[in-house]
C-alpha cells in the first residue's frame, strides 16, 4: 500500500445553522483548494487570518456554490482509501473529531438521504465481496458498534443491561479486545444496515435518558473481515478491521461551565481526545520524510481507552483518515481554531 502508517487530514465546513443565522453570526471560513482560511475580523490589528493546508479542504457551505462538496466526493476520497487498504489486508480508521453540531455524525453516518461514510463504507465491501468471491477466494465478515462513556465501554448491538461496563483486555497476540463485545457476522449489506440502525437507536435512547450522551460519547462501529483464498493451491488468509469513528464533541469543559459530574465527563473526554491527538500526532512524526524521526518515540496508547481499543489500526500499516468538522461561524471562532490545531498536529 502506498503511504502506508500515514495520516490523512480533512476539514469540511458545514452550512450555517439557525442558530447561527438568528445571531446573525458571519463566516469567516475561506476554502482555496486544499487550504482553510480562518478569518478574525475582531482582532486588534485588523482581519488576522490563519491558513492551513490539509490532504482535503471540503466546502460545504452552499449547495449552489460550485465548489461545494457532497456526501459521494468525501466517499470518493477517503471512504474507496479505506476499502483498498481493507482488501490488501490492512487495517484502516477514520476519526470524525470537531465541537458539537460542526457536522460528525453528518460526515460519518449522514442523516436520511445524505449517506455518511460508515454505510457508504459497509456497501462498498460487499460489492467487491460479491466481486471477487468465487471457488478460490472466501470472505468472513463481522461487526461490532461500542460506545465509550467515561473510560466505560457499552454495546450498542445489544439490550442486555450487562453490557453496559465492558472491559478491555490485551490478548498478547491479537492485541487489545472489548472482553464480552458481541460480534455479528454479516453476509449482505441489509444486515449491516440494520445492526447499524439498533445501534444508532440505542445511543439515542441513551442519550435521551442521560442528557445527550452522545455528544459526550465516543461510537465505535467496527467492521473486520476475512478472506481466505487458495492461490496456484497453496492456502492464505487476509484479515483486516476498519474502525469508524465518531468522536464525542471536543468543546472545552470550561466554555460549558461544567460541574460535577459533567467536569468528571468533561476530563475523561479531553483525556481520550487528547491522548489520540499525541497518539496522531506522534505517528504522523513517525511515517513523515521530511520530519526528523525521534528514536524509540513513544505512543502513550493505554492512556485512554480509546486509544487502547484502536491500538492495532492506528500506526503501523494501518491506514489512518482524520476529518476534522467545523462550523462556518465567527461565534464558534474559539472552537473552530482549536479543531483546526489539532488537525493540523495530526498530519
Ligand atoms: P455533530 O455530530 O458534530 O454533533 P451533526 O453531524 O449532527 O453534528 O451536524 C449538525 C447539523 O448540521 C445536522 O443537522 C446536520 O444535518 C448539519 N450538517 C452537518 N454537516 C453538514 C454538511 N456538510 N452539509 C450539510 N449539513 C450539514
Amino acid at each position: 500500500m502506498s503511504n502506508a502508517g500515514a495520516v490523512r487530514v480533512a476539514v469540511r465546513v458545514r452550512p450555517m445553522n439557525d442558530r447561527e443565522k438568528k445571531k446573525k453570526a458571519e463566516c469567516i471560513v475561506e476554502m482555496k483548494g486544499t487550504q482553510t482560511l480562518l478569518h478574525n475580523k475582531d482582532s486588534p490589528g485588523g482581519d488576522d487570518v490563519k491558513r492551513f493546508t490539509f490532504d482535503h479542504s471540503y466546502w460545504s457551505y452552499n449547495k449552489s456554490d460550485a465548489h461545494y462538496t457532497p456526501q459521494e466526493q468525501v466517499f470518493k476520497d477517503l471512504g474507496t482509501d479505506v476499502l483498498d487498504a481493507a482488501f490488501e489486508g490492512y487495517n484502516a480508521c477514520v476519526f470524525a473529531y470537531g465541537q458539537t453540531g460542526a457536522g460528525k455524525s453528518y460526515t460519518m453516518m449522514g442523516y436520511g438521504e445524505e449517506i455518511g461514510l460508515i454505510p457508504r463504507i459497509c456497501e462498498g465491501i460487499f460489492e467487491r465481496v460479491v466481486a471477487e468471491t468465487d471457488e478460490t477466494t472466501k470472505f468472513v465478515a463481522t461487526v461490532s458498534y461500542l460506545e465509550i462513556y467515561n473510560e466505560r465501554v457499552r454495546d450498542l448491538l445489544t439490550n442486555s443491561p450487562a453490557k453496559t461496563q465492558l472491559k478491555v483486555r490485551e490478548h498478547p497476540k491479537t492485541g487489545p479486545f472489548v472482553d464480552g463485545l458481541s460480534v455479528h457476522e454479516v453476509t449482505d449489506f441489509e444486515q449491516i444496515q440494520e445492526l447499524m440502525d439498533l445501534g444508532n437507536d440505542n445511543r439515542t435512547t441513551a442519550a435521551t435518558g442521560m442528557n445527550d450522551t452522545s455528544s459526550r460519547s465516543h461510537a465505535v462501529f467496527t467492521i473486520e473481515f476475512k478472506q481466505a483464498s487458495f492461490v496456484a493451491g497453496i492456502p492464505s488468509e487476509k484479515s483486516s478491521k476498519i474502525n469508524l469513528v465518531d468522536l464525542a464533541g471536543s468543546e472545552r469543559t470550561s466554555a460549558t461551565k461544567a460541574t460535577g459530574q459533567r467536569l468528571v465527563e468533561g476530563g475523561n473526554i479531553n483525556k481520550s481526545l487528547t491522548t489520540l491527538g499525541l497518539c496522531i500526532s506522534a505517528l504522523a512524526e513517525r511515517s513523515s520524510p521530511s520530519k526528523k524521526k525521534k528514536k524509540g518515540h513513544f505512543i502513550p496508547y493505554r492512556d485512554s481507552v480509546l486509544t487502547w481499543l484502536l491500538k492495532e489500526s492506528l500506526g503501523g500499516n494501518s491506514k489512518t483518515i482524520m476529518v476534522a468538522a467545523i462550523s462556518p461561524a465567527n461565534i464558534n471562532y474559539g472552537e473552530t481554531l482549536s479543531t483546526l490545531h489539532y488537525a493540523n498536529r495530526a498530519k
